[in-house]
């Protein structure tokens, strides 16, 4: 039986997209699989472009002056790789959960890192607002999604330094003026591929700032020039993207999605809401559309939900260790009826109760 797949990521794919790179392993060029071709192959090429721009063109930022980016070592080296290119002397950080606190960690072990923000106290249960940002800063860093704590910054502060975010896990999820930041990255794993690569969006003129001499594959500047091909690139993974993307594309891009999300976690967080048995973790108006988080009130149905779960061929739906309870992922490719039929469980728990 095909699962409800709520896993926080690696997480669900289209089904079309699985066939399509299911494919690609036994015949991808003319009788070759697509992980025993050369990388410098004019059909790895194009699927490397296609990729790319595909990324750009989603996201509204074609004409802007950005590059788009296949890099490896997934977001936890992007914590790094920022500071290297754009951090000088000092860089702003808010400070939303756990992908945050890590990103400020290794930026520190470069430069200075003034923490604007944090709602560290609270569990990371909120976004912190109204704080402010020096404009003497070489950049702000946010997140955008804090997949483990299941809160989603729903603006975003304009500045006169550049804006660095980590959308990992809600890019391609909601329409945003993708345009006011300068630099996105997102690992591939939470919506948009198998883990292997790393999508990096960064606005060139922002580049090439900093004195000190970058590692080359950290360098911005370097995976530019070499059209994201400075060393073998995680073939697989930027192949799966790419169907993915072709996949958003086609149902109509961001907008068309967006209306799925919306529509996913309006009924997910209604029934949070209206079930007594259920409370969510997050304060409401900082929920995410993709990660829901969410706890039993009497732990004592913890093992009839599960079961129900379970037979209902739920997957994915355990909280992460430092929030507890459950999370309920809904990323792009999760289908309505699979929240749906996580909702009608949970009902059905009430009714039983
Ligand atoms: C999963 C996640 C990461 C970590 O990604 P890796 O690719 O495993 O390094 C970082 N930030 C956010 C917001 C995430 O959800």
């Amino acid at each position: 039986m095909k699962k409800h797949n709520f896993s926080a990521g690696p997480s669900i794919l289209p089904e079309e997209v699985l066939e399509k790179s299911a494919q690609a392993i036994l015949d991808f060029d003319e009788g070759l699989s697509l992980i025993e071709i050369s990388h410098r192959s004019k059909a790895f090429i194009n699927v490397m472009e296609n990729a790319r721009s595909l990324a750009i063109e989603l996201l509204g930022l074609q004409g802007k002056g950005y590059k788009a980016l296949f890099v490896q070592g997934g977001a936890n080296t992007q914590f790094l790789a920022v500071a290297l290119n754009l951090l000088e002397s000092r860089a702003g950080y808010l400070n939303t959960g756990t992908w945050s606190d890590k990103a400020i960690k290794e930026a520190r072990m470069h430069q200075e890192v003034l923490e604007v923000a944090s709602s560290k106290e609270s569990n990371f249960n909120y976004i912190p607002k109204g704080y402010k940002i020096p404009s003497d800063l070489d950049y702000f860093h946010c997140t955008s999604n804090n997949t483990i704590f299941g809160t989603q910054m729903k603006e975003f502060p304009k500045l006169n330094i550049p804006l660095v975010c980590d959308m990992s896990s809600d890019i391609f999820s909601r329409s945003l003026d993708f345009s006011k930041f300068d630099l996105i990255y997102a690992g591939a794993q939470k919506n948009m591929g198998p883990a292997g690569t790393t999508l990096v969006i960064v606005k060139e003129d922002i580049l090439g700032k900093v004195t000190r001499q970058i590692p080359s594959m950290m360098d911005y500047k370097v995976q530019i020039s070499k059209d994201s091909m400075f060393n073998t690139p995680p073939v697989f993974a930027v192949y799966t993207s790419m169907l993915t993307l072709e996949w958003l594309k086609g149902l109509g891009g961001i907008e068309a999605i967006e209306k799925e999300n919306f529509k996913k976690s309006r009924l997910m967080y209604s029934e949070i809401d209206l079930n007594p048995l259920f409370k969510g973790f997050a304060a409401t108006a900082d929920r995410s559309t993709m990660n829901a988080t969410f706890s039993l009130t009497d732990d004592k149905l913890k093992d009839s939900f599960d079961g129900m779960c379970k037979d209902a061929g739920i997957n994915g739906l355990n909280g992460h260790r430092s929030v507890g309870g459950y999370r309920a992922s809904m990323y792009n490719a999760l289908p309505l009826a699979s929240v749906e039929t996580l909702v009608e469980i949970m009902s059905e728990l009430e009714r039983k109760a």
